[in-house]
């Protein structure tokens, strides 16, 4: 909760510059124009998300608990550590965490729980993922949120160039879209524009962490450091 109020402190008090600065790590824009035609929607996102893990802070309705089991769970691509279960429409959505996640790093658990309330109410998709981990790994003192969205930007921007090193991302986009009524909606068959690769960006579950990761990095430190004085 206090990742998701330090992101809309910063989308509503940094000044544009900063804005486009860090949100051009995700998405394709470079002008104050361009941060004007996506914060509208960022902010709303936030907001609602945030409106509604309150539901899940009080402990009310019950159907909206988080739920420790035992192993891990096991899917098509590998193990889960934690999901979502219930349909969109249905009235549980409990959302069941693994031990296996317990004990991860602090801002592991945090970033996954984020990606699970992110389908739940912003019924996000899992278009790709982002491997944080990895670059925890490769580059451990650095934030590495911020790392990992410039790969994802940049693997993004290769998405109109079918030959391009980037093949992995565009194939399997163009593949879903087929059985992805959001997807086909956008018409990327024919090529991919800025404006559809944002809206594909907000509506990636893991897309949705880095952004709420690396828009609230710097408020925790900012108000990390107002403590220490
Ligand atoms: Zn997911």
């Amino acid at each position: 909760m206090h990742i998701i109020t330090s992101a809309i402190t910063a989308l509503k008090t940094e000044n544009a510059e900063y804005l486009v600065d860090i949100l051009s790590l995700h998405f394709a824009i470079k002008t104050k124009e361009d941060l004007s035609k996506i914060l509208p929607d960022i902010l709303q996102k936030l907001e609602e998300m945030k409106a509604q893990i309150g539901q899940y802070c009080k402990g009310i309705p019950r159907e909206n608990q988080f739920a420790k089991i035992r192993d891990k769970f096991p899917s098509e691509e590998g193990s889960a550590l934690a999901l979502v279960v219930g349909a969109l429409d249905s009235k549980y959505r409990r959302l069941f965490l693994t031990n296996d996640l317990l004990k991860l790093s602090v801002p592991s658990i945090a970033t996954t729980v984020i990606h699970e309330l992110s389908h739940h109410f912003l019924r996000t998709k899992d278009y790709w993922y982002n491997n944080y981990a990895m670059y925890e790994r490769q580059k451990p003192k650095s934030n590495y949120f911020e790392i990992h969205d410039r790969v994802t930007f940049a693997e993004m921007s290769y998405v109109n160039e079918p030959d391009g090193k980037n093949k992995a991302i565009w194939s399997k986009l163009r593949a879903r879209s087929a059985e992805d009524e959001f997807l086909r909606s956008l018409c990327i068959e024919d090529g991919i524009g800025n404006e559809q690769k944002n809206k594909i960006i907000m509506t990636n579950a893991d897309s949705i962490v880095a952004i709420i990761m690396s828009l609230s990095h710097k408020q925790i430190m900012k108000d990390e450091d107002a403590r220490r004085v």
